[in-house]
């Protein structure tokens, strides 16, 4: 299936045919697993739109774990190397270890992560460990429990974070990110705590700059504490320096503390965009592929696999897909694009 490979300018190797219109290759695929949460974040999921009357996915709807895997083969194929399991919150999917047991095995897969609330995950840890999950994300916007339960929106404290934080280490599912979404007035005062108790533990905190993701969550320019003004609160009590990415398109950019204490991360999508080097596509949970976080229309995959199409037909339609992909939300941001129809966050994930 695999076309001849090329080397770009820009480091990338890849399929000659999965180049989008800005020669981007498609490198992570994130599969949403769930449009369910079982936390009502105030700047994801409101509990006024999220409420007992809102229709979520039926179970029929949601690609079943043998359509996913197929899906990632086919994806994997065609250049993904990373795959992320996000939602709604992927640990309400029942037995998600099996689903954890197909993926990990597949040939040419380099990294297999998931995102989690971790409310759920001291039950889960060691048995998505076993069944092949390499490492882990996990969301806590605070350390203080009434910022953090007012922000969750579901009485969950922030112990029982930290408890499957632990039991995510023991089980050997590191490094650990966690991720902070920060909003002016809500949480913003709790940030150098954060960053504090989680030096020399190994564990990275990743601070994210409030989005415009979706149409519910009321985002206002004016709520975004941006990753700079982060970065001297921070510096100010812990003193910390640039460290080099990773690797090319790196989501965060990478700081470490000039002690040795270890290293944190800023994600900039409002202040410095990346979209240049987005190499991410994303899955909903009913098998609808979008190709940014902020766009509107989807491309269904779901009708093609239980269409009876071949593994080569679904490939076609993945490179026709990719091959026109012009998105950059982020970098032409502006106040008539706010307004714009977008897929919420609960439903393609981080
Ligand atoms: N339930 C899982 C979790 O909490 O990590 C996975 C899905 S959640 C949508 C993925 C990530 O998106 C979380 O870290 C969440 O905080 C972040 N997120 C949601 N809405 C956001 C927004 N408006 N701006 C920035 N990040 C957001």
């Amino acid at each position: 299936m695999l076309r001849p490979a090329c080397r770009l300018k820009n480091g990338y190797t890849v399929t000659m045919d999965v180049i989008d219109s800005f020669r981007r290759p498609l490198r992570d695929l994130r599969i949403s697993v769930t449009d369910r949460c079982n936390f009502r974040c105030t700047y994801c999921m409101p509990r006024e739109v999220f409420g007992p009357e809102y229709q979520f996915l039926q179970r029929d709807d949601l690609l079943t774990y043998e359509e996913i895997t197929r899906l990632s083969r086919i994806f994997i194929a065609h250049g993904v190397e990373k795959l992320r399991i996000t939602g709604g919150e992927p640990l309400v999917r029942r037995d998600l270890d099996q689903l954890m047991a197909k993926l990990a095995p597949i040939a040419g897969l380099k990294d297999l992560t998931l995102t989690t609330n971790g409310s759920l995950l001291k039950q889960q840890a060691a048995k998505l460990a076993e069944a092949g999950l390499k490492r882990i994300t996990v969301s806590l916007d605070s350390l203080d429990d009434d910022v953090f339960k007012a922000m969750n929106d579901a009485s969950v404290n922030v112990q029982t974070v930290l408890d499957g934080i632990d039991a995510a280490a023991a089980a050997g599912l590191s490094p650990i990110k966690v991720n902070a979404v920060v909003k002016r007035g809500v949480n913003d005062h709790t940030i150098v705590e954060l960053a504090s108790y989680f030096r020399n533990t190994g564990h990275i905190v990743r601070f994210i700059e409030f989005m415009d993701v979706g149409n519910t969550n009321g985002w206002r320019l004016d709520s975004v504490v941006t990753a700079r003004e982060m970065i001297e609160r921070i510096d100010r009590v812990y003193p910390i320096e640039p460290a080099t990415a990773n690797y090319e398109g790196e989501v965060a950019k990478r700081w470490r503390y000039r002690d040795g204490a270890g290293e944190i991360g800023f994600i900039t999508s409002i202040s410095e965009p990346f979209c240049g080097s987005c190499t991410r596509a994303r899955l909903s949970p009913e098998g609808q592929l979008f190709t940014c976080l902020f766009g509107n229309q989807g491309h269904d995959f779901r009708s093609l696999l239980r269409g009876g199409k071949s593994d080569e037909e679904i490939g076609a339609f993945l490179r026709s897909v990719w091959r026109i992909r012009d998105d950059r939300y982020s970098e032409i941001r502006s106040s008539d694009t706010i307004g714009l129809r977008k897929v919420e966050m609960s439903r393609i994930g981080g």
